[in-house]
């Protein structure tokens, strides 16, 4: 009976992908278990270079505890991670170095502007900062503030999870996206 009313309360982590179900089958899409794979296995870089890197690792440590969604694996080598964090002010003499990184990330890659430094430049328009990254390299979701909270962080974390769950895999193959990286100079 115990164990009976344990299973009854399981908590669900990851919820099922759309699909059809009956007794003893279930059926879906393999682009959507390609996505659900995807979403919960992100493994990010930090490019942390001010104040919102410190708020960033409030969101890793256990209070926010960013693992729940397996993230707690960072990744310092582009190569080897799918998200790409930008957290801080950047200047402009770091934008060719912050473009090597995102170029030499792999596809899909996906990228994430934390506060308003990384998204506008923030209050420093001056002459020597990048008035937002999206200058330099594409960005998929902006998460505002100065700094963020956690909360938000994990808010725009999330937002990245349901791009990546709904990402059609043609997606890297169309002209649109090609025609996008061509704005941004990349090949
Ligand atoms: S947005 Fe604010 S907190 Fe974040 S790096 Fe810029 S000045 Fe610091």
């Amino acid at each position: 009976m115990g164990q009976i009313e344990k299973s009854k309360n399981k908590i669900k982590v990851v919820a099922p992908p759309q699909g059809y179900q009956g007794e003893g089958f279930f059926a879906t899409k393999l682009s959507e278990v390609i996505g659900l794979a995807r979403a919960n296995s992100v493994w990010p870089l930090p490019f942390a270079t001010s104040c919102c890197g410190i708020e960033f690792m409030a969101t890793m440590a256990s209070n926010y505890d960013l693992a729940r969604f397996g993230m707690e694996r960072l990744s310092f080598s582009p190569r080897q991670s799918d998200l790409l964090m930008v957290m801080g002010t950047i200047s402009k003499k770091m934008a060719p170095v912050l473009r090597q990184v995102y170029e030499q990330m792999a596809e899909p890659k996906w990228v994430l502007a934390m506060g308003a430094c990384a998204s506008s430049g923030g209050i420093f328009d001056s002459y020597s900062v990048l008035q937002g990254i999206d200058k330099v390299i594409p960005v998929d979701v902006y998460v505002p503030g100065c700094p963020p909270r956690p909360e938000q962080l994990i808010e725009g974390v999330m937002k990245i999870h349901e791009l990546v769950k709904t990402e059609s895999l043609r997606r890297r193959y169309t002209k649109e996206y090609q025609k996008l990286l061509e704005s941004y100079n990349i090949s």
